[in-house]
């Protein structure tokens, strides 16, 4: 196995599978089966979860609202999401706990990082929710902190396309895939892999991110098993 330590990145869009809004079951259990067969394995999963499909801080502050209360309805729209995948990988028999960055301790436990990783060592999936639990940051922000954090291999970015073009490949036909490039490459080519605050962050520490096309069955396994799919942005 090329990893043993993996936090995976889902958006919440990606949760919507073919539905304009909220989480499509379908979607989340063959996700959670992806996940179940890499734990198999002995591979350590941790996830951070978006929220884009329920709510966004921006959204709600470009039609008026204030900022951070709606950065703080999107980050309680990410435990949303980490309780429908816990569910779906219980489904699945994988053992899970969500942890939140913003505690709601009825449902989840609060983010303790030495317990996250006795978790990981004892093979249960941690799910972590409410991002960083600061306004005015992302998701992917809040999955390099806790990468780093927990010592992860490598943060696993699932997205709907397979890698990093040089252009748009959804607006241009021949655009062409990088197997790998360094992180000073995507900047000088001004090339978009995170926002600059969660790429710096891994840039600093050295954290390599791999972006991936997750709907296709296997590609997780394939990836933690050493095969090149995807764009490994490194230093
Ligand atoms: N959010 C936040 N702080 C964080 C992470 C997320 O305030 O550390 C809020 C923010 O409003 C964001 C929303 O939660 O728009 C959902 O997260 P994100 O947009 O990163 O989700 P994704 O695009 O991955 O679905």
């Amino acid at each position: 196995m090329q990893y043993k330590r993996i936090l995976l990145k889902l958006s919440g869009e990606a949760l919507m599978g073919e539905r304009q809004y909220g989480i499509d079951p379908k979607r989340l259990s063959e996700y959670a089966k992806e996940i179940k067969e890499v734990v198999e394995k002995g591979i350590e999963v941790a996830i951070v979860i978006g929220g884009g499909n329920i709510f966004r801080g921006v959204a709600g502050a470009s039609n008026g609202m204030d900022r951070v209360q709606g950065d703080h309805m999107g980050m309680l729209a990410t435990c949303i999401n980490g309780l429908a995948l816990q569910s779906a990988l219980e489904d699945e028999n994988v053992h899970t706990r969500l942890q939140t960055a913003l505690e709601i301790k009825e449902v989840a436990e609060p983010y303790i990082k030495r317990k996250a990783i006795r978790h990981l060592e004892k093979g249960r999936v941690v799910i972590f929710g409410a991002g960083t639990g600061n306004p005015y940051f992302t998701t992917d922000t809040a999955a390099v902190l806790r990468a780093i954090e927990i010592s992860a291999d490598a943060i696993l970015k699932g997205t709907r396309v397979d890698g990093v073009y040089n252009e748009d490949p959804e607006k241009n036909k021949n655009a062409t895939k990088f197997d790998t490039i360094s992180f000073k490459d995507v900047i000088n080519k001004g090339l978009k892999v995170m926002d600059m605050t969660a790429f710096t962050l891994s840039e600093e520490n050295k954290l390599p991110i791999i972006i991936f096309d997750m709907n296709k069955t296997g590609n997780l396994m394939k990836l933690v098993s050493g095969e090149k799919i995807g764009t490994i942005v490194d230093v």
